[in-house]
């Protein structure tokens, strides 16, 4: 169908072609789309040969990458990367390409013998006589040109032009989409590849919690035995038997959870023996064009194994706990001894001042050793958990003891209870209330004077809530996973001066624990600190 004798005006023929061609542009393999294109063009255009330049995004170089004769479908020659580099510097620094990149626009070479813009190399085996080139014009800058030969002269004319201007200008668009999903292709497979081969277990839930995405670790979780099941989008409830931590988790996100909220516990699988540190947060769409997030869109959930950690934990609590008991004797014995000494020592000695700087020592030695055994004990005795304890009155006596601590601080102490009629609970009121006190103090202890505490309980399906908010100095993201370990205390600006010994959130942790619940923190610096825990009913 070799057509050298176009009118001027757009033949059906014309149209076929472009038809034909348009058909070629949702092609995402480049190379084929461009192949097809030009073998196309050149059959119609009758040309006896074309090349064509690329711009590959990211470099600066041109490429040439193929040459296409008319003679033979399959008669495409491509260079290697050198010669192509070569190729394409040479036409564009003095050929008819460079004219074309330089004024961005197509033209036509009636006769090359004629025009100055043609440069014929030493070396050229083409023995063009005419020629048509087209820059691939986006944004403005040019990513390619493609030139057509013809051996003999005033072969090409204006409809020539008009028409693969057109061309042009559709395949540029259609490089473009090759590129972007291109692209987009291997930024997935590359998030693939983090996603399957980190070691935490990764799942991405949406609103309705429907499993959108599980990685490699998380699957293994999900699986039962040695039946390998396709888990994404199944609900997350589908498989609460294969393991309890899903439970857990199945029990957050079926509570809608707020935009930006995020939870952060501990958790053991009890099937697999082994611990985790389960992070929780919204996801959320954001619309596009006004940048406002929509509803949660659903959940993503982050569980990192720490059972090396916790063992290594408990190893540490079991040396201090060893520790602090053989501390006791010489301890005591110390205080004996000063006594003695303090009755030998003459009146108005210097040696009373030094006694009783090392009293005040060892009685502060004393109270940490007091504690940490405390802790030891709450976590090793059997605990009688039958008593049932009437909560509303329970959270009432913590309100009312720790109303001179809130008030020395001009603190407002604002309390939300929904407690009436709530069921009681089964356990130890001594240690509850302890552990409640302890979350309120903290509060008002980490909290600057005239700040705000409230206290929230409340009862939900089976379990009980209690949540302590403040809005005061906050605690570094990095410091939330070991804020409940003994000893553990943040090192952070404007604590210096506040006592403490960081037992507190650990006894915390061990009296809930021990209660079957769990305790979680939520935190930002400089907004303010909520801890909670649940315990059940
Ligand atoms: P401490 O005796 O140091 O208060 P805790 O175990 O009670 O020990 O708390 C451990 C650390 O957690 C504290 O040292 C403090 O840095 C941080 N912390 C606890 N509660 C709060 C809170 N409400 N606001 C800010 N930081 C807190």
């Amino acid at each position: 169908m070799a057509r050298t004798d176009l009118e001027q005006s757009p033949s059906i023929e014309d149209l076929e072609l472009l038809a034909e061609i348009s058909q070629m542009l949702t092609l995402l393999d480049r190379d084929r789309l461009l192949e097809r294109v030009i073998e196309l063009t050149v059959k119609a255009f009758g040309a006896d040969k074309a090349s064509l330049l690329l711009h590959p995004e990211h470099t600066d170089e041109w490429s040439h990458v193929f040459i296409k004769h008319t003679n033979g479908a399959s008669d495409v020659q491509r260079y290697d990367e050198e010669q192509s580099l070569h190729f394409a510097r040479r036409v564009l620094d003095r050929g008819l390409a460079g004219w074309v990149v330089a004024n961005k626009q197509g033209t036509i070479v009636l006769d090359t013998e004629e025009d100055e813009r043609w440069h014929t190399f030493p070396d050229s085996k083409s023995g063009a006589r005419s020629a048509l080139c087209v820059p691939f014009l986006y944004d403005d800058n040019v990513l390619g040109v493609l030139t057509l030969l013809h051996t003999e002269p005033f072969h090409f004319n204006d409809t020539h032009l008009r028409l693969i201007t057109i061309i042009a200008n559709q395949t540029t668009v259609a490089v473009r989409n090759a590129h972007l999903f291109n692209k987009m292709r291997h930024q997935q497979q590359q998030l693939e590849a983090i996603l399957h081969g980190m070691p935490d277990l990764l799942l991405v839930l949406d609103d309705q919690g429907r499993l959108l995405l599980v990685n490699n670790a998380a699957s293994r979780l999900l699986q039962s035995g040695t039946v390998v099941e396709s888990v994404v989008g199944r609900e997350l409830k589908e498989f609460l038997n294969h393991d309890s931590v899903l439970d857990v988790i199945h029990e957050i996100v079926d509570n809608p959870l707020q935009s930006g909220q995020t939870w952060s516990f501990e958790t053991r699988s009890e099937q697999q023996r082994r611990d985790y540190l389960v992070t929780i947060s919204v996801w959320e769409n954001v619309v596009q064009d006004t940048g406002v997030a929509a509803n949660p869109a659903g959940y993503v959930v982050v569980m990192r194994d720490i059972t090396t950690l916790r063992d290594l934990n408990r190893f540490k609590d079991e040396m201090l706990q060893m520790a602090s008991h053989d501390l006791r004797s010489p301890l005591a014995l110390i205080v004996g001894y000063c006594s003695l000494i303090a009755l030998e020592a003459p009146e108005g000695s210097l040696i009373h001042e030094y006694l009783d700087i090392i009293q005040r020592s060892t009685e502060r030695m004393k109270g940490l050793l007091d504690d940490l055994l405390r802790v030891e004990q709450i976590r090793n005795s059997p605990l009688e958990l039958n008593e049932q304890v009437d909560i509303l009155e329970l959270v009432n006596t913590v309100l009312n003891n720790m109303r001179p601590l809130v008030d020395s601080k001009r603190q407002h102490l604002e309390a939300r209870l929904s407690l009436e009629n709530a069921p009681g609970v089964a356990g130890n009121p001594v240690l509850i209330r302890e552990a409640m006190e302890n979350l309120v103090s903290n509060a008002v202890k980490y909290t600057p004077d005239g700040g705000k505490i409230t206290v929230e309980s409340y009862i939900q399906g089976k379990r009980l809530h209690f949540v302590v908010e403040d809005n005061g100095i906050g605690i570094p993201r990095q410091a939330l996973p070991r804020l409940f370990e003994s000893f553990y205390r943040v090192n952070q600006e404007g604590t210096e001066n506040i006592e403490g010994r960081g037992l507190g959130l650990s006894l915390v942790k061990t009296i809930i624990d021990r209660h079957h619940g769990e305790v979680w923190v939520e935190s930002e610096v400089g907004i303010g600190s909520r801890f909670g825990f649940w315990m059940p009913v």
